[in-house]
C-alpha cells in the first residue's frame, strides 16, 4: 500500500471527534454537541438539560441539525431539554432502559419549575451496543453507582461519562439506586477498557482525561492500591 494513502489512513482512524459543550438547564448541566468533523452536518446532542430553543440556535448557527439525542441516566437536570429538542428536530432519544421511567414520568420525579416535559424514548440501551449516528460510532457502555442503570457513551477517544466521574471528584452515591463500590467498579472497568490518555467529558465541571484522573482524583485512592494477594 502507498505510505500516503497508509498516512491518510492512520489519520482518519486517529481523527477525534469535534465536541462543543454548552451549560444547559437548572444546575447548568453538561451539554454535549458532538460532531464527526468541524463541517459536519449532522450533530448528536448528549444530555440535554434545558433551553431546547438556544441549542437548535447553536446547531442552525452551525449549520448542523440533530441527528439523535443520547442521555447518560435519568436524572432530571440531565434530561429537562428532550421532549422540547426531540419533537422540535425529530431526532430519536437513546436511553438507559432501567431509567425511562424518570423521563416518561418526568413530573413525578423532577422539581417544579424545572421546564421539561414527559417523552418516550425512541431507543433503549443497557451497555455493550454500538450505536451510528451522525457518521460517529458510539460504544454505549453500563456504569452503575451514581445511578442504576447508568451508561457512558463513548467514540474516537471522547468518552461521555455523566455522573459517574467528575475532574477531581465523583458523582454522588446518595440518591437512589445509588452505590460507592459499584461506582468505584464502574470506573475501574473504564481504565481497563480505555487508554489514560481518553478525553473524559462529564456531566457537570471541566473536562479530563482517564488517567489524570486515575492519577490525581482523591475518590479514587482505592483503585490505585495494588490488589493483596493471599499467600
Ligand atoms: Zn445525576
Amino acid at each position: 500500500m502507498p505510505q500516503a494513502v497508509t498516512r491518510a489512513r492512520a489519520r482518519l482512524a486517529r481523527m477525534d471527534v469535534v465536541v462543543d459543550c454548552y451549560g444547559l438547564g437548572p444546575l447548568q448541566t453538561n451539554c454535549y454537541v458532538v460532531r464527526a468533523d468541524r463541517g459536519a452536518t449532522a450533530a448528536v446532542v448528549v444530555d440535554p438539560g434545558g433551553n431546547a430553543a438556544d441549542l437548535r440556535l447553536e446547531l442552525a448557527r452551525g449549520g448542523a441539525s440533530c441527528a439523535a439525542i443520547l442521555i447518560t441516566h435519568g436524572h432530571f437536570d440531565h434530561i429537562g431539554g428532550v421532549a422540547d429538542l426531540a419533537e422540535g428536530t425529530g431526532a430519536p432519544v437513546y436511553m438507559p432502559e432501567g431509567e425511562r421511567a424518570l423521563l416518561e414520568r418526568y413530573a413525578d420525579f423532577a422539581p417544579a419549575g424545572t421546564g421539561g416535559r414527559p417523552y418516550m424514548p425512541d431507543e433503549l440501551v443497557a451497555g455493550g451496543e454500538t450505536i451510528e449516528v451522525g457518521g460517529i460510532s458510539f460504544e454505549c457502555v453500563s456504569i452503575p453507582g451514581h445511578s442504576p442503570a447508568h451508561v457512558a457513551y463513548y467514540a474516537d477517544s471522547a468518552l461521555f461519562s455523566g455522573d459517574l466521574l467528575f475532574a477531581n471528584s465523583v458523582g454522588r452515591v446518595d440518591l437512589p439506586g445509588g452505590d460507592w463500590d459499584t461506582l468505584l467498579d464502574s470506573v475501574r472497568s473504564l481504565a481497563e477498557r480505555y487508554p489514560p490518555e481518553t478525553i473524559v467529558y462529564p456531566g457537570h465541571g471541566p473536562q479530563t482525561t482517564l488517567g489524570d484522573e486515575l492519577k490525581r482524583n482523591p475518590f479514587l485512592a482505592e483503585l490505585r492500591v495494588p490488589k493483596q494477594i493471599d499467600t
